[in-house]
């Protein structure tokens, strides 16, 4: 048996780039995407990435070079999840609610070759390469090719390319080039982790391959879904579905904004089966005017994680035809790691309970080696107790290579065997886990990660701030949204405050992206300290939770889609010195 070797035949090499090329032979004339007035057939698409993968290496991009896209959920997305790994480069997709300080940031550490920008971002791109200009350090700047709006083009340019003319004059006969290795890259991912740098996560083909597999089986994606895009496909590729939905042969329903319209619109029109999206999603569709909304045929099929979903939210929406499956994960994971799966004994259970039980992060997906739950540094496992808390470990083919040009936080985060998650749970007696808390510095609102250090280091630039912390402080719309406690100057003499609560936000709204900036900001004298000076953020965290939050805004808006640019709310002074003294 040994001698049994591998050859072309028995051994190729896992990518996720298959099941678009199996997709134009079984699947051919079946639609792939819909996006307003516009249809492709799976052969369609096949052709125009293979067209695209072609002008790319018209334009010089081969082996392992980034290619960047700052897009919403439009079709020109699902093809470059195909057509950028066909040329053999990595495809690194943007967070569109990021400011241009961090585009620049991103498009700069990931060395990127070609940056392309859908027409309604045009203006945040122009604001992040004039920055990358005018750093010295910039390796390069990248070619930049504007994806016009493919259903109703608006003649919107930047430079001399433009998406549909690169798509128009490749060669869809091309040979390209053969992914020998399956741990070559294929997309690369900034993630706002714990400190203010963006960490770049790469996952290789096999990961990405494995994970969408993983994912479809964890889900039960029979063929044909008609899959709609209200996760944005930026977000670990759209938890995988961008690739997974070609395995399926099914249906890529594109919108460009998550507005309540839109998504009833959706599911109405294209018989929507499936949709993945964070907890806040649920509220939009649940916040709709009677106008926005239609009605729901047949149950659509609802995978939701990036933030604890509260489960009165997941009774509200069951009832009204959505059925939801709860998982969690993370961008290291390429997405989601553990799934609550359903058991049938529970059906009978009261529907509180049933939302209770839903509401737990659950158990492994099938591409996770193992799933553990430890004490960080005795790396003893917490028993199956629903009480002891330690941090959730993974381990397995879905996970990262690592972070890019990072090899200090790469081992810190993959060490002893396992992936470090950050995230604190309990394991009940029947294995399933439940997040409590988590022990890294991260905000999360409305499923957006948010680095509280990121925040604070703008905080520390004002020149009236003398010291600041920035914790999460819960709020019924967003899950959590930033709280910030701030020491300030005095004035010369001693005597009032030297900067307001609407200077500090005016402040934080130039200097950073709008989701970051802080709802709140509490003035204190002093704050709590250990011994050796580090900030205790858990008694922050404590008042946080205290502080009232803006109720949110009145039902039936049409406006009401991410990203959250909601008003803030100024509280009276007095109530935070009441807040503080409680500490
Ligand atoms: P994503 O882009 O999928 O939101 P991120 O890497 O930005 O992934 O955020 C991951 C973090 O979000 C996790 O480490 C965890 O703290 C939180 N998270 C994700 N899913 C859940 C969930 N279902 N319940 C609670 N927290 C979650």
């Amino acid at each position: 048996m040994d001698r049994l070797q591998k050859c072309p035949a028995n051994y190729v090499a896992l990518s996720p780039v298959a099941f678009l090329e199996r997709a134009a032979g079984v699947y051919a004339d079946r639609t792939s995407v819909v996006y307003q007035r516009t249809r492709f057939t799976w052969k369609q698409t096949y052709e125009r990435c293979r067209r695209l993968a072609s002008s790319l290496r018209m334009l010089n991009i081969s082996k392992n070079d980034v290619v960047s896209v700052l897009a919403p959920n439009v079709p020109a997305m699902i093809e470059m999840h195909f057509a950028v790994p066909m040329a053999g480069a990595v495809l690194n997709t943007i967070n569109t609610r990021l400011d241009s300080k961090n585009v620049a940031t991103i498009l700069k550490h990931s060395e990127s070759k070609v940056f392309f920008v859908d027409y309604q971002y045009v203006p945040l791109a122009v604001d992040a390469l004039k920055l990358l200009m005018a750093d010295p350090d910039t390796p390069h700047m990248p070619l930049v090719v504007v994806i016009d709006d493919v259903d109703a083009p608006t003649g919107t340019r930047l430079g001399e390319l433009e998406y549909e003319q690169l798509v128009a004059s490749g060669n869809p006969t091309q040979e390209l080039p053969q992914l020998e290795d399956e741990w070559d890259p294929i997309a690369l991912n900034y993630t706002s982790g714990t400190t203010s740098a963006p960490k770049g996560v790469v996952y290789s083909h096999r990961g990405a391959y494995l994970s969408t597999i993983s994912l479809l089986l964890q889900w039960g994606v029979g063929s044909e879904p008609v899959y709609l895009w209200s996760l944005p496909m930026f977000h670990c590729n759209g938890w995988t579905f961008t690739w997974g939905v070609a395995a399926r042969g099914g249906v890529n329903v594109c919108i460009r904004n998550t507005s309540a319209v839109e998504m009833y619109q959706a599911i109405a029109d294209h018989r929507v089966t499936h949709m993945c999206c964070a907890p806040i999603v649920f509220t939009i569709l649940l916040e709709a005017g009677l106008s926005e909304r239609r009605p729901i045929a047949s149950p659509v099929q609802v995978l939701t994680g990036g933030a604890p979903p509260p489960a009165p939210l997941l009774e509200k929406i069951e009832r009204m035809g959505f059925k939801v499956t709860h998982a969690y994960g993370l961008t290291e994971a390429t997405g989601p790691a553990l799934v609550c799966e359903w058991r049938s004994e529970w059906d009978q259970r009261p529907s509180e309970e049933r939302a209770r039980l839903k509401a737990r992060q659950g158990i492994s997906v099938l591409t996770l080696a193992d799933v553990d739950v430890k004490n960080a540094k005795t790396m003893a496992s917490v028993p199956r107790d629903g009480r002891s808390v330690g941090e959730i470990v993974l381990r397995g083919s879905s996970i990262m290579k690592g972070y890019f040009k990072n090899t200090k936080d790469t081992a810190e985060a993959l060490r002893d065997g396992w992936f470090f998650t950050g995230d604190v749970a309990v394991v009940h007696p029947d294995g399933y886990l439940e997040i409590k808390d988590r022990s890294k510095d991260v905000i999360i609102s409305g499923g957006e990660n948010i680095s509280s250090v990121e925040v604070e280091t703008v905080l520390y630039k004002h020149p009236m701030v003398v010291e600041a912390a920035v914790v999460a402080m819960p709020h019924p719309r967003w899950g959590e949204t930033p709280c910030a406690f701030v020491t300030l100057k005095k004035k010369c003499g001693g005597g009032d405050n030297t900067a307001t609560e609407e200077d500090i936000i005016t402040y934080c709204r130039a200097n950073m992206s709008r989701f970051m900036v802080p709802k709140k900001v509490v003035f204190v004298e002093e704050l709590p300290k250990t011994s050796t000076g580090k900030i205790q953020k858990f008694q922050l965290r404590e008042v946080a939770k205290r502080l009232k939050v803006a109720e949110r805004p009145p039902h039936g808006s049409s406006k009401t889609h991410l990203p959250n640019h909601g008003t803030r709310q100024v509280e009276p002074q007095q109530e935070q010195v009441l807040a503080m003294s409680r500490l």
